[in-house]
């Protein structure tokens, strides 16, 4: 039988991204003829019941995706904790007809909701027994359905990449320690900076990797030395002689050396103090981790989870175990809840008993990797490189417009090969500068500040090389013997690339591993889900968007937004996403008259009943003739009285600003994989040059000449774009209620 009605509801520690979950299953039950219910205050809701279990219409979640924490409240509840308290919450729903309950919580409210799942039989036959439901009510809900969501900054939950919450927690993150890491430099000083995280070291090093930190103590591996204080003492003091301004160290509060004795932050400060001589500053982030308004990925992943809890529930047999919907290698995922909360216990578990070898392997092989990158990264000084070994000359240039990242990959390439024992040579102002032959040796320090710098050091150009720059190219590496090269950079540097590589047989200079490292705002590169700096500009774009409806309370007003991307529609399909645009316009679904028509339609019977706001988004290229100006006068005309339209064309700001911890995390990884791709294939006869990227959660190289077969040139842009299989959830979510998105 289909199931009817079902709850929803917070619980545990709150996250940013747990209203954009809410909203999600709401809409999406409603859309799904379901009836649905909030409770409210978690568990101690649930167990309360009366006005505390509330049914929910479209209208009472709209509005809330920009806000932090839960519209719906959360609290800790220790009757939950009880059996009795638990029969209590089973005759609470029961009396309500909730067969099923989708919870967003943390791993505590997990483990509760598998419980309360596993006595479920017995609760009801203990209610029949005392009278406080029938025999036949018992027999109309032999079992509860219960689907998890992992709301938690912590990012500690087994079976999921992502947490709602974690790069929320990573954006208060990298805004404290860059914004401490300019004080810090300008005083010469060092700073301890103690993060969340009790059991998982997750944020912890994703803001070390993020910020270009110095040193972190994470707790699933402590410093492998008995002396730990004087190895990182040492390794800050040989920084600072190295030239580095500022000292930072990232610690997780659930830190603590290799016989399991916590290491607090004023134990490190006074360690750094006693043998750097100089005053050391403690910044404890605390609370501030958990609030403010949720990125543009804890919105997308809080709406994407909540899509697919309901259909998770709506697809479940009574006799099926629990189930968590999760986030996989860029996917949406569903996962047996109960071993992923056992696996998520077997790593504290694991922690508490000193066994940190297993407490890491438990982790993703994403986590291991990227702590091996970061103690690479947090040298002072690089490795002395073997004698025997070859040292190759590496070029590194950026080109085509600029992302943000292309910074922290440049950084990351240069450090991460210097310590390799090869030679970086840094190409500066794209393949244009390149054809102009500047270039320079880098050192450890060239980049000293860059992992957190939007914009592009090195320089970029658009320009893609042919006719005589062909000749001057082929000059540049033959001078400086360049023997591979990294191109960081978005369309036209993977044009210009894969130009050289065609033009091979032309020029024996180009014969050299080549490798594009994907870099754009656009999304739009080949063999690559998610480019550096798209995650950026998706921010700026939520941020944008959510000043621009706030100026609209006093009117009635629909905004046409355009975003950029070129003929890529990701930045508005997620931009509206991640808003709640009602509309968005792409150029790959292109857009007619009678779409228009169909829209102002829309408006004026949303805006006739009573809404206040219209949002619309449209990618830059969406089409040609239909301009973000021809659309709003045809707005402002139809809806004459009833409604006025304003463009609002957000341009370059989309290109700028400091990389998103995303971008960085992301860009410091690919960086990597693409030094071990250039090392690789210098050491061949026959060399190949590729473009590399994520995908499915795999990062892969894809060979240069597949470049023309992948992507429609025409338009720019991929000829596959996994992204579109989203505007199903887009569009169901964005129906106007009669109070707007
Ligand atoms: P989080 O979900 O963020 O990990 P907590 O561990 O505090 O937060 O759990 C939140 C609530 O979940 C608790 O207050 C309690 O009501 C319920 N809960 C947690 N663990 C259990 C358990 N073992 N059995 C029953 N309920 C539990």
């Amino acid at each position: 039988m289909a199931i009817k009605r079902v709850a929803v509801f917070t619980s545990g520690g709150d996250a940013q991204g747990m209203n954009a979950a809410v909203r999600s299953v709401v809409r999406t039950a409603l859309d799904r003829g379901l009836e649905v219910f909030a409770i409210y205050e978690g568990y101690r809701g649930l167990v309360d019941g009366s006005d505390r279990i509330r049914e929910m219409s479209w209208d009472s979640v709209g509005g809330i995706l920009q806000g932090g924490g839960t519209v719906i409240g959360t609290a800790r509840c220790e009757e939950f904790r009880t059996r009795e308290g638990r029969l209590v919450a089973a005759n609470n729903l029961i009396k309500r007809g909730i067969e099923g309950l989708i919870i967003i919580g943390g791993d505590g409210s997990l483990t509760g909701a598998n419980i309360f799942r596993q006595e479920w039989g017995e609760l009801v036959a203990e209610l029949v027994d005392r009278g406080e439901i029938s025999a036949d009510d018992a027999a109309a809900y032999p079992n509860l359905l219960i689907v998890g969501l992992v709301g938690s900054i912590d990012n500690d939950f087994f079976g999921t990449d992502m947490t709602i919450g974690t790069d929320s927690a990573l954006h208060r993150i990298t805004e404290a320690v860059d914004a401490i890491a300019s004080t810090a430099a300008s005083h010469q000083r060092t700073f301890v900076v103690k993060v969340m995280g009790r059991n998982c070291g997750y944020l912890a090093m994703m803001g070390a990797l993020a910020c270009g930190a110095d040193w972190v103590l994470i707790p699933e591996n402590p410093p492998d030395v008995e002396n730990w204080q004087e190895v990182m003492a040492e390794r800050l003091k040989t920084g600072r002689e190295a030239g580095r301004r500022d000292s930072i160290v990232v610690l997780a509060e659930g830190a603590r050396d290799r016989d399991g004795n916590y290491i607090g932050s004023s134990d490190v400060a006074r360690a750094l103090e006693e043998r750097l001589g100089e005053e050391v500053r403690v910044t404890v982030l605390g609370h501030v981790q958990r609030g403010g308004r949720p990125s543009a990925f804890d919105r997308n992943l809080g709406t994407l989870l909540g899509y697919e809890a309901v259909n998770a529930i709506i697809e479940a047999k009574p006799e099926d175990e629990p189930v968590q919907v999760g986030f996989k290698g860029n996917r949406i995922v569903r996962l047996p809840l109960m071993e992923c909360v056992e696996k998520t216990h077997a790593v504290a578990n694991a922690v508490e008993a000193k066994d940190y070898e297993k407490a890491m392997s438990l982790r993703s092989s994403s986590f291991t990797e990227a702590f091996q990158t970061l103690r690479i990264m947090v040298r002072a000084i690089p490795h002395t490189p073997d004698p025997d070994q070859k040292h190759f000359r590496i070029g590194m240039l950026n080109a085509g417009a600029p992302a943000p990242g292309m910074n922290t990959a440049s950084r990351a390439a240069t450090r991460l090969g210097l310590d390799k024992g090869h030679i970086m040579l840094g190409i500066y102002n794209g393949f244009e500068g390149m054809a102009e032959n500047e270039v320079e040796e880098l050192n450890w320090m060239s980049m000293g500040g860059w992992a957190s710098m939007g914009g592009s050091g090195l320089g970029t150009s658009r320009r893609i090389p042919k006719g005589k720059d062909l000749y001057a190219i082929a000059r540049t590496i033959e001078v400086n013997q360049i023997d591979a090269l990294l191109v960081i950079g978005g369309w036209n540097g993977y044009e210009a690339a894969y130009k050289l590589y065609t033009e091979r047989p032309n020029f024996p200079a180009f014969d050299i591993p080549t490798i594009c490292l994907p870099a754009s705002i656009n999304n739009n590169l080949p063999g690559s889900e998610l480019s550096i700096g798209a995650d950026t500009a998706l921010n700026s774009i939520v941020s944008a968007v959510d000043k621009i409806k706030q100026s609209a309370v006093a009117t009635r007003r629909c905004f046409v937004v355009e975003v950029m991307g070129h003929w890529c529609g990701y930045l508005a399909l997620l931009g509206g996403l991640a808003t709640g645009a009602e509309r968005v316009y792409m150029h790959e679904e292109g857009v007619t008259l009678s779409d228009l028509q169909v829209d102002v339609e829309n408006l004026s019977r949303g805006f006739r009943a009573g809404k206040r706001l219209g949002l619309m988004i449209r990618n830059e290229y969406a089409n040609e003739i239909y301009t973000t100006g021809f659309m709003c006068a045809l707005f402002e005309e139809e809806g004459r009285d009833l409604f006025d339209v304003r463009p609002a064309i957000l341009g370059h700001q989309q290109q700028g600003g400091d990389p998103s911890p995303f971008d960085r995390i992301q860009a410091t990884r690919l960086a990597r994989l693409c030094l071990e791709f250039l090392i690789e294939e210098c050491g061949k006869r026959s060399v190949r040059s590729a473009f590399i990227g994520l995908e499915e959660g795999k990062y892969k190289h894809h060979d240069m000449r597949d470049f023309q077969r992948m992507v429609d040139l025409a338009y720019q842009r991929p000829k596959e774009q996994w992204w579109l299989a989203l505007r199903d959830v887009a569009s169901l979510l964005a129906k106007p209620g009669p109070g707007g998105s």
